[in-house]
């Protein structure tokens, strides 16, 4: 049979030349608007998003032909996972093929606001030689604690480990076996971990309990001089608490790869962008080349496993 696939959002063209080279119908039609997507959707057996499209009851029922909803990448928020399986649709994403990027950004956000990386090269820039006034700080010997401990944080976990640091974790099941294999302390609790860490990063998946999981509370348990890293979802971080953190010095600074809107929308959250001990990215923690030709290679091959049995 010869399957429809409607892909709106962008992919690697990988992934879609093995699908085309297997017969299949690929429409790319990214950007398209939420009524376009409704009207069209029920002429395709497959879905491919990425984490903008909101696939909802309305979507998934627009979707009479749909057996397969495909994200390109981790995150399930923004798909009704429990409707479309209940409906017959089978959801699959592709979890391991950008928990390596995702890892390594963190160590770049956490650099640059260490080493205050973004104001020495915008400096250079502009023309001004900032070193004397550019002191950081080193990673070696520093506490970080790893909030989730799934394929994101234990990568991140390798990593800090192979920077010297000491590194606690905390995870909510199989938490003790899996600190055990990755050689870090496991913490008792994540208060525990707030208390203890000179660096905080966040790899929980967003859900009901972890929304603002991290908020007054939380920011007012770590040290004044500790620094709070999300590449998560924005939503695990009550982003108000944090302008208020970062403003009044309950915290030092924080990174972020996530927003709870993106690109932000209130004044209050360009606020928080443009503090000057914030380092903010638009979401870019899955965007290498290589993550992205994986995403896409993996997929086509769920997608033919999946549907030629
Ligand atoms: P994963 O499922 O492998 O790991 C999640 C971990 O969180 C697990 O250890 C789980 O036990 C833990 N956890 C879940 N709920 C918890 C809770 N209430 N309290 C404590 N721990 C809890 O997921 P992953 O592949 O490591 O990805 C983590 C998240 O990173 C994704 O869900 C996604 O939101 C985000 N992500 C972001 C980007 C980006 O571009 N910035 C890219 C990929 C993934």
């Amino acid at each position: 049979m010869k399957y429809k696939v409607l892909v709106v959002e962008p992919i690697h063209e990988e992934g879609l030349r093995v699908l085309r080279e297997k017969g299949y119908e690929v429409v790319v039609a990214t950007d398209i608007a939420r009524d376009e997507l409704l009207e069209m959707i029920g002429k395709f057996e497959v879905l491919i998003v990425r984490g903008r499209t909101k696939v909802d009851k309305e979507v998934i029922d627009a979707g009479r032909r749909l057996r397969l909803i495909c994200r390109a990448g981790v995150g399930l928020d923004n798909i009704d996972v429990d409707y479309a399986r209940r409906k017959g649709v089978e959801v699959i994403n592709t979890p391991e093929a950008t928990s390596i990027a995702v890892a390594e950004l963190v160590f770049g956000l956490l650099l640059c606001l260490y080493r205050r990386i973004y104001d020495a090269v915008r400096g250079m820039k502009e023309g001004v030689w900032l070193k004397r006034k550019l002191s950081g700080f080193e990673l070696y010997g520093k506490t970080m604690g790893i909030i989730g401990l799934g394929r994101i944080g234990s990568e991140v976990a390798k990593r800090a480990k192979a920077f010297g640091m000491h590194v606690i974790g905390y995870r909510r099941h199989r938490l003790l076996e899996t600190a055990k294999r990755l050689g870090i302390e496991p913490a008792k609790s994540i208060d525990y971990l707030l208390e203890r860490s000179d660096i905080v990063s966040l790899h929980v998946p967003l859900t009901k309990e972890t929304y603002h999981m991290i908020g007054e509370r939380e920011l007012r348990i770590m040290k004044p001089t500790a620094v709070l890293i999300n590449t998560s979802r924005g939503a695990v971080v009550d982003t108000k608490a944090l302008l208020r953190a970062l403003r009044e010095g309950w915290i030092s600074g924080a990174a972020l790869d996530v927003l709870e809107h993106e690109p932000p929308k209130e004044s209050w959250e360009w606020e928080l962008v443009r503090l000057p001990n914030v380092v903010v990215t638009p979401h870019i923690g899955a965007q290498t080349i290589e993550a992205q030709r994986r995403v896409s290679l993996e997929l086509a091959h769920k997608i033919i496993s999946l549907l030629e049995g």
